[in-house]
């Protein structure tokens, strides 16, 4: 599939959708305490999109029943939220929410810590989001997409984490997945080109033990197979003259354009 690149009047549309999806994200990480139900974090995220005048991108995707993913501790991505399941303290949950917005999507999302979380599960969350950090600062224009995977996975190997390879970045505007995959881990110099105008997510999903995977008897929630925890992290990008802008941000001043010789950047979730 031929992969599309996007005008920036369009840009200007997907970064609409991923400040309104960022915007929802920030107001539930504000809310997240032991009690609360992964069902109420669904609920939070409808009101919240509806607020922001989009609509949740992942309601009835594929037939997927909720509005959003909370994946809590051994579950990689995808978690349906459920009333049953109640945040415990020392819980890492992810939030993962993508909003349509004016016929475009955007996609962001955080792990979250509840309470006091164990030293290990801090650090294999302090690591995700540092490697979507790596991933983001290999973006630019005539760099390869095997550049963003195999900055994440040094990162990942500095601290002995696994890196799921089942599930991808993908490519996201008009709709919420399109081309190109992008694989967390990778080679430099390997896989499509960047070019400007290009816009996709990356998502790197970190574990603390095998990162080898099994989906649910619902169908949809991901978990480890070793059952160790996985921590998880996305922005929403495009590719800029400049080199990178991270859309989902809540500022919506600017979108952060970033130089690739400037790595670090805040990427707007509550700390542990
Ligand atoms: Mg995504």
């Amino acid at each position: 599939m031929a992969l599309k690149l996007y005008s920036s009047a369009e840009r200007a549309g997907i970064l609409r959708a991923a400040q309104a999806a960022a915007a929802t994200l920030a107001a539930i990480g504000e809310r997240l305490a032991p009690g609360i139900s992964t069902a109420q974090i669904d609920r939070w995220v409808r009101e919240e999109t509806a607020r922001q005048g989009g609509r949740p991108s992942q309601l009835g995707y594929h037939g997927f029943p909720a509005s959003v993913c909370t994946s809590r501790n051994d579950v990689v991505c995808h978690g349906i939220p459920r009333e049953d399941e109640l945040l415990a303290p020392g819980d890492i949950v992810n939030v993962d929410v993508t909003t349509e917005l004016g016929g475009f999507h955007g996609d962001t999302s955080a792990t979250f810590c509840i309470g006091d979380v164990a030293a290990p599960a801090r650090r294999l969350v302090e690591t995700t989001r540092e490697a979507l950090a790596a991933g983001i600062a290999a973006v630019r224009p005539g760099a390869f997409v095997g550049d963003i995977g195999a900055a994440i996975a040094r990162v990942a190997a500095r601290e002995g984490f696994g890196v799921v390879r089942d599930y991808c970045g993908h490519g996201i505007g008009r709709s919420m997945h399109e081309s190109p995959q992008i694989c967390h881990v990778g080679r430099r110099g390997e896989g499509p080109r960047l070019r400007v105008g290009m816009v996709f997510t990356i998502e790197p999903m970190l574990t603390l033990g095998e990162p080898a995977s099994w989906v649910d008897r619902d169908g949809w929630t991901v978990r480890t197979v070793d059952g160790r925890w996985s921590a998880q992290f996305e922005h929403t990008v495009a590719v800029v003259e400049e080199g990178v802008a991270v859309l989902s941000v809540t500022d919506s001043s600017t979108s952060r354009c970033q130089r690739r010789s400037d790595s670090r950047q805040p990427l707007g979730s509550r700390r542990c």
